[in-house]
């Protein structure tokens, strides 16, 4: 049996699933009920938390980056049971 999904610990609504960039296959956790990430090594806690749209942002240098981009442009969910 693999693990259960941690719960989001900042919004307690959804569970933390993992996902990658698809550019350089990045490996980070996010919630997406409230964009929260952290990658991979980091603890699940509300002050590590970082937001999907701050990361992505400086990543591509566009400080606007959904105006052109939908999220499977940029990231795409890690298949668990591959
Ligand atoms: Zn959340």
């Amino acid at each position: 049996m693999p693990a259960p999904l941690p719960k989001c610990p900042r919004c307690d609504q959804e569970w933390v699933r993992a996902y990658r960039f698809k550019d350089d296959g990045a490996a980070f956790s996010l919630c997406a009920e409230c964009d929260s990430l952290w990658w991979q090594q980091e603890a699940l806690e509300i002050a590590a938390a970082r937001f999907l749209d701050d990361v992505v942002a400086e990543r591509l240098g566009d400080c606007n980056p959904w105006s052109t981009r939908v999220w499977a442009d940029v990231i795409e969910p890690v298949n668990e049971c591959r």
